[in-house]
């Protein structure tokens, strides 16, 4: 069964309407931003794929997504753009060698690893994921990329919590949110 893609005006509504809101998941006080009924459509998938890819400038050799929810993004966008995907992944799960970058979260420390030898130097990098939060995890993949002599073009997020300083903390790249939550 194949179906068309949802655009414009229509996809973004249809994206708010499968957008399910989880309060208290994972833990008291996190409003979770469950994405699977907007996976589950297949005109809102397809047409979310193709938005993202749609407003990315200028050429782009490699798509990375973040464990796990960016890899379901990243990939379909990777094949839209005709780049390679590159998973990023957490600590412990790529056999390696491995570049990694810690970042902190609000107790503790999380790191995120790439296989650098899948980045060739001078790459154009798209980062790719599904909520932009504080952008600590962003932040830490742009560093990432960086140290491997990759070159990070953007960094697209289905949903941008804008109450959080996520944007700011992104500062100088070129960030792109397909809804922004107020
Ligand atoms: P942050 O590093 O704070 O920007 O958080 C971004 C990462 O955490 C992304 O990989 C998201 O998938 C996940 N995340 C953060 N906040 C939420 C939320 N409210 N709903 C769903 N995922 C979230």
């Amino acid at each position: 069964m194949s179906s068309a893609a949802l655009r414009g005006d229509a996809l973004i509504h249809r994206m708010n309407e499968l957008i399910r809101d989880v309060p208290d998941f994972p833990s008291p006080g996190i409003g979770f931003k469950d994405i699977t009924p907007l996976l589950a459509d297949a005109e809102a998938f397809a047409g979310m794929v193709a938005e993202i890819a749609g407003r990315v400038d200028g050429p782009v050799d490699l798509v990375a997504g973040t464990e796990a929810r960016g890899f379901i993004l990243a990939a379909p966008v990777a094949m839209a753009l005709g780049a390679g995907f590159v998973p990023v992944r957490k600590h412990g799960k790529l056999p390696g060698p491995t570049a990694a970058e810690e970042y902190s979260l609000e107790y503790g420390t999380a790191t995120v690893e790439v296989h650098p030898f899948t980045v060739p130097r001078g790459a154009r990098v798209l980062i790719v994921d599904d909520v932009l939060a504080t952008g600590g995890t962003a932040g830490a993949t742009i560093r990432l990329f960086e140290r491997c002599g990759a070159e990070v073009v953007g960094l697209s997020f289905l949903v941008e919590l804008a109450f959080l300083p996520g944007r700011e903390v992104l500062a100088g790249h070129r960030v792109d949110s397909l809804i922004a939550v107020a």
